[in-house]
């Protein structure tokens, strides 16, 4: 049976998604006997252009340089995938707004300085794209779960649930419960509630849950921040979305 070719590329990002996948070890090795992956910067030499039965991008495409090749991988791969919260969401880079962007590379560069980043926006900004690989970085197990799927001719899915149902897996304290922020309750589940085990908050990096119940959290956050209602805690709650959230529709329809 002919093995699918796979390439993965990166963009602007800090490639920790993609040590992820080299941190999969055998598993990444049972699975590399299944695939035939042509084209890996970071993994190997060996470098084909395709056309691509799957292509794993991570990293938000963030010049026009990293805009024209995706639109040229588009349009040579049959399944083109994101990986990671850069490439899902616009991830840490899309923390910071163009007009911010344009802000601190004059006071960082100074006037003279031609910057080539515009703005880090999801590469669904510019293409369609198949399937997401959420998180920051991405789980192992999500990455091998999806995969698998691929590789049975099946679509992958994403987890029906949302980051709480795992948290009560894990014994932890409801945070909320708490009167202590968190966006476990609107974000996608397959993370195991990470953050929260650690001692954190949820900040959404799974991406937001089918029908998320923006406006229902928004009430809570909107007690439980301090003061309540004012604009301390409305810029309080924004940085909760901001980290993660802010490039998605729900952002501007219920925060901003
Ligand atoms: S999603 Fe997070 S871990 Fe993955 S490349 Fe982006 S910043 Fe790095
Ligand atoms: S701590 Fe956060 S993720 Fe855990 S159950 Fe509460 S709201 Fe959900
Ligand atoms: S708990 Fe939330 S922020 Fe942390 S990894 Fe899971 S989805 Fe991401």
């Amino acid at each position: 049976m002919t093995k699918p070719k796979v390439a993965i590329y990166d963009f602007t990002d800090c490639e920790g998604c993609e040590v992820e996948i080299v941190s999969l070890r055998e598993k990444l090795l049972i699975l590399e006997s299944r695939l035939n992956i042509v084209d890996w910067r970071l993994g190997q030499d060996k470098k084909e252009s395709g056309p691509f039965d799957i292509t794993i991008i991570e990293g938000t495409p963030i010049t026009q340089h990293e805009i024209d090749l995706l639109k040229k991988l588009r349009k040579k791969s049959k399944v083109l995938i994101g990986l990671g919260a850069c490439a899902t969401l616009g991830g840490i880079p899309a923390i910071m707004d163009k007009k911010e962007r344009a802000k601190w590379y004059k006071k960082i560069y100074g006037e003279k300085y031609k910057p080539r980043g515009i703005d880090a926006l999801p590469l669904s900004a510019y293409v369609q794209v198949d399937f997401l690989i959420h998180g920051c970085p991405v789980n192992g197990k999500e990455v091998v779960r999806i995969i698998e799927d691929l590789l049975a001719g099946k679509t992958p899915k994403y987890q029906g649930y949302s980051v709480c149902f795992e948290c009560k897996q894990e014994n932890n304290p409801c945070r909320l419960l708490n009167e202590k922020p968190c966006l476990g309750p609107i974000t996608q589940g397959g993370c195991q509630a990470v953050c929260v085990s650690g001692g954190s908050a949820c900040y959404g990096c799974f991406g937001l849950r089918e029908e998320p119940e923006i406006k229902n959290l928004l009430k809570i956050l909107n007690k439980i921040t301090d003061p309540p209602g004012n604009e301390a805690s409305k810029k309080e709650i924004e940085r909760y979305f901001t980290m993660f959230l802010s490039r998605t529709e729900e952002y501007k329809k219920y925060v901003k």
